[in-house]
This record gives structure tokens, sequence and C-alpha cells, in this order.
């Protein structure tokens, strides 16, 4: 069993191994090493662009960390020249002079507000907040005791609940005599339109937190994250605490999220507070398009490959394995007998001119060879039935012409005979004149019945020695008799000296038989029955003519007169 499955896999290998197979592995091999080399510029290049993206985006959330830190300064700015003014002049004329000179190109400044020592606002670019308490504000405490610039965090409006951000100087920092605070609300909204250069891109989220995670501005795609803790959402929790866990101002980092994708954070602190730029990068989202980019460059190269692979079978069907199945055709008929097979030379490469030529070449040799051993057969044939001393045909020439003669007269229901002719006292002939002179006289007979043969449309044989026969088809034994007689009678007229002869001549004793063949006998039966009739003329003293059937009344009439 086990050894029919090795056959068969072996017969498979050799099938996958045929000509189209090995052409097919032949192309594959020449085009590898260009395969191979296109991978890896391929490879190569997802790589460059991955790290391209990556610096792109601490670039840009190195700029937009900026941007805000200009934002943030622009405040500070703003404060300390208004506690200038109010170091340097009463309440009233200070306020005036604020309001006045609050400038329309830093939208992001809502208001600006002097405030006392006790956080009471005492004047504001925005009536509204005139009367405003702040002293409970941590950033506004905060501001005093340090006597520096301080921003607050994430809070909400005490005027319209609305969400936003304060800043706060002491005019103390400038003359530790004035107790009041300068303090600023500025419209997060604005924080956000600058971050919008960060939105819109997948797999890319930016947001400003402050230092408690409350997220502060975001582009405006993420907008909804304004003003929520970043607890709350589990992946960008874990992005925060990265980013706020980290000491140092700016830097990127990147880890394996709850939900498995693969980022990059890049984090910028804004200076003068405790908010950070966050932007964290989904690597996935970011390199499947230069994936896409590169996934379709793999598509090209599969295709110019199939084409290679389809090219090469397609020329090796028609360059190669055409060729041969015309030769292979050709032989094939050559095989079954078409010795006329040639392969035309004009259809095939010059390649296969070599072969072509030489199986034309042995085709014709071939024919030639069979034309003449068809000739030389024949001729055997013919040998091989004649009897080369009397010119005769042989015993087996005879018995093949009698089996013929049979089938004939069986078909046609005529009438068969057979005259068998034997030499009376031929060895005493042998003794008395010698072999040579007995072939001669064998020959001489043989010329005699081959005359009487031709008068007769019978066939002559030599059925071996001094024995001939004489088959006469369509013939009956009257007529048979009558021919034998002819024979014995020729024969005796030949005249040829016999001295240990009765006869004192050469004579002949015939046997004759005759029959409608039909299917119970054989011609051997007609064989027997000339052969029991010689043995009756040899019997009544030779020279005698015999016919079976007479010889069967005589034996019958003997055995009555026996009984
Ligand atoms: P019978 O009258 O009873 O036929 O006597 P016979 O001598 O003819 O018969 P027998 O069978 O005793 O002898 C036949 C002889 O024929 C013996 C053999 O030497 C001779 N003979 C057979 N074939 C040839 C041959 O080809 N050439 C010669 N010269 N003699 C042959
Ligand atoms: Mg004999
Ligand atoms: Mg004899």
């Amino acid at each position: 069993m086990s050894g029919v499955t090795f056959n068969r896999n072996r017969a498979k290998l050799k099938k996958l191994l045929g000509i189209r197979a090995r052409l097919a592995l032949l192309a594959v091999l020449l085009v590898a090493p260009l395969m191979l080399e296109r991978v890896r510029s391929l490879e190569d290049t997802r790589a460059k662009q991955v790290a391209a993206a990556s610096e792109e985006f601490a670039n840009i959330t190195q700029h937009s960390a900026d941007t805000q830190r200009e934002v943030i300064s622009s405040v500070e700015t703003m404060l300390k020249s208004a506690a200038y003014i109010r170091a340097s002049g009463g309440i009233a004329r200070s306020c005036e002079i604020l309001r006045a000179s609050l400038p329309s190109n830093l939208p992001w400044i809502r208001s600006i507000m002097i405030a006392s020592k006790d956080g009471l606002v005492q004047c504001s670019t925005l009536n509204m907040q005139v009367g405003l308490n702040l002293g409970d504000r941590e950033y506004f405490r905060k501001a005093q005791e340090t006597r520096d610039f301080v921003f607050s965090d994430y809070l909400f409006g005490k005027t319209n609940g609305r969400p936003m951000m304060m800043a706060a100087y002491p005019v103390a920092a400038i003359n530790p005599e004035e107790d009041a605070v300068v303090v600023a609300g500025i419209n997060i909204d604005w924080l956000s339109k600058i971050m919008n250069n960060l939105g819109g891109r997948p797999g890319i989220s930016s947001l400003l937190v402050d230092s408690a995670g409350v997220v502060i501005a975001a582009p405006s795609d993420q907008a909804s994250m304004i003003g929520r803790p970043l607890d709350n959402v589990p992946l960008l929790s874990a992005i925060a605490e990265k980013a706020l866990s980290s000491d140092a101002p700016s830097g990127s980092l990147s880890f394996t999220a709850i939900d498995g994708s693969k980022r990059v954070i890049s984090f910028a602190r804004i200076a003068g507070t405790q908010s950070r730029l966050i932007v964290s990068i989904d690597e996935a989202k970011v390199t499947a398009a230069i994936n896409r980019d590169i996934r379709t460059a793999y598509l090209q190269l599969g295709f110019v490959c199939l084409f290679v692979l389809l090219g090469a079978l397609i020329g090796a069907e028609k360059l190669i394995i055409n060729p041969i199945e015309v030769m292979t055709g050709m032989a094939k008929r050559f095989g079954e007998g078409d010795s006329s097979a040639r392969v035309a030379r004009h259809k095939l490469p010059s390649e296969f001119m070599p072969l072509a030529r030489a199986f034309n070449a042995m085709a014709a040799q071939l024919s030639q060879r069979e034309r003449e051993l068809v000739a030389t057969n024949d001729r055997l044939t013919v040998i091989a039935s004649i009897d080369m001393l009397s010119g005769l045909a042989n015993r087996r020439g005879f018995q093949s012409r009698l089996d013929f003669e049979w089938m004939k007269a069986q078909q046609y229901n005529s009438e068969l005979s057979l005259l068998m002719i034997d030499v009376d006292h031929f060895k005493l002939y042998n003794d008395t004149y010698g072999h040579p002179e007995g072939d001669a006289c064998l020959t001489r007979l043989g010329e005699t019945l081959a005359g009487i043969a031709a008068d007769t449309m019978g066939f002559a044989g030599r059925y071996g020695g001094e024995e001939f026969c004489l088959l006469l088809p369509n013939t009956d034994s009257l007529k048979a008799l009558a021919v034998g007689e002819t024979v014995r009678t020729a024969i005796l007229d030949l005249a040829m000296p016999h001295a240990t002869s009765s006869h004192q001549t050469v004579t002949v004793s015939i046997g004759v038989a005759a029959t409608l063949p039909n299917g119970a006998q054989r011609p051997g039966d007609l064989i027997e029955a000339a052969d029991a009739a010689l043995y009756a003329a040899k019997h009544r003293g030779r020279n005698t003519v015999v016919e079976h059937g007479f010889t069967r009344l005589i034996d019958e009439a003997g055995m009555a007169l026996a009984g």
C-alpha cells in the first residue's frame, strides 16, 4: 500500500518537474533577486516614512507648544504692564488707562481686572466683573504669596459660569508697597483654535491639559474633551499619566495602551504654567496610509511576478512544448504504422532542426528497411514452400494449399480429389544407378507432374522422398481416376530404364481419394484415404491406379469372405 503511494507521489513529482515547471522555476529564479531588492526597498521606505511621520508630529507638538507659550507670555506681558500702570498711579487713573489699552489683537485675553488685596475686583475691562470677589481663588492667593505670575488651572467663570483660565500678577512684584493684584481672564476657546493644526488627523489626539489633568483645549474634532478630567477616559488617562509623570519640559515616549494599540506620545510643558500639551499618536493608524501604499506596491510586485510566470509558461508552451508535441505526435504516428509520417521542419525553431532531420532520416531508413524486409519475407515464404529438387511445392506448401482448397470446396460445395503417387522400387533404383541418378529421376518425374497439373488445373507437390501428390479441385472420383491413369501412363511413357524393377522402366503406383468436404471431415482424412488407396495399389502389383472407394469395397468383400 505504502509502495503504491510512494510510486504515485514519485509520478506526481515527475509531472511537477516537467518542462513547464522547470521553466517557471527558472523564471522565478531570475525574478527573485529583483523582487527581493524591491521588497527590501519597500520595507526601507516604510521605515523611513514612519520615522518621518513621527518627526513631523514631534515638530507639530513643539510648534503648538511654542504658540501656546507665546499666548501665555503675551498674557504675562499684558498683566505686567497693567501692574506697572497700577503701581504708578491711583486706582481710578489706572482703570481708565487699562480700559483704553487692552489691544484687540490679543483676542484670548477676555478681560483684565485689578483686584484689591482681599480679592475684590475694583476695576475691569468688562464692567460686570467689577465687584466680584476672587479672594477665594487658589491662583489669586498663590500670586500674592509667590509675588509672581500665576496661571490657574481649568475653572468656571464667576459671572457666566463658562470654562476659563485665569492669570494673576501681584503689583507687589513691582512695588512692594502696593497690595493690589492684576488678573486676566483667558478665553480658552482661543487656546483650542491654536491647536486646530493638530486636528483632523486619524490616529492622533492632541490635548492641552492642566496640572490636575483636566483638558483645557483640544482641536475642534475633539472639542467634547474640553473640561473633562482625563481620568475618566481610560486610554487618555494612561497617556496623561505618562506625560504628567515626566519631569522633563518636553519629550516623547512610546507604550502599548490598554486597547492594544501602540502609541507614541509627544508632550511639551507650557512655560510659566502647569499645563502640558500632549499629542498621542496611534502608530497603527498613522502607518495605515503608509502600509496601504506599501501594500499596493506589493500587489503590483505580485502582478509583475504573475506576468513574468505567465509569460514564461506561454513562451515555454510556444517555443518548447509545442515543437516537442509536434515531434512526439509524428513519432507516435510512425509507431502506429504510418510510415509516411515526417516532421514538417518549417514549423519548428532552428534548435529542433537537427532532431527533426535525424527523425526524418531515421523514419525514411526504417520504412525502406521495412519494404526490404517484407520483400525478403515473401521470398523466404516462397522458398520455404518449394522443393528444390522437383521444382514442385514441398510438403509444407502442399499442406497449406490443401487447407485453402478444402476451405474453398467447402464454401462452393464442390468435390476435391487427391492423388498420392509413389515411385515403385525406388530403393532398388538408387541401388542400381546411384543416388544422383535417383535425384535426376525425381526431377524428371516432377517436371512431368507439373505439366499434368497445369493441364488439369491441379496442384502438384512432392510429399516426401519418392512420393508425390496431385491435388485436383472441382474433380470427382471418376475424373480423378482418369487423371491418375494419365499420370501413370505419362511416367511409363518416359521409359526411364529401371533394370531391377519387374517392369524394367520407372513406374508409379497411385492412390486416389475424392470427397465433398464437410464440417465432420478434416483435410488429413483425404490424405489418409489416398494413402490407403496407394497402399492397395502397391499390393496389386504396382504401376496401378486404385481409387479409395474401390479399396473400401474390396476390404468389405474381403471381410465378408473371411466371415
Ligand atoms: P516400393 O515400391 O514399395 O515403394 O519400394 P521402394 O523401394 O520405392 O520403397 P522404400 O520406401 O523401401 O524406399 C524408398 C526409397 O527412396 C528409399 C530412399 O533411398 C529413396 N529416396 C527417398 N528420397 C530420395 C531422394 O531424394 N533421392 C534419391 N536418390 N533417393 C531417395
Ligand atoms: Mg515410398
Ligand atoms: Mg516407392
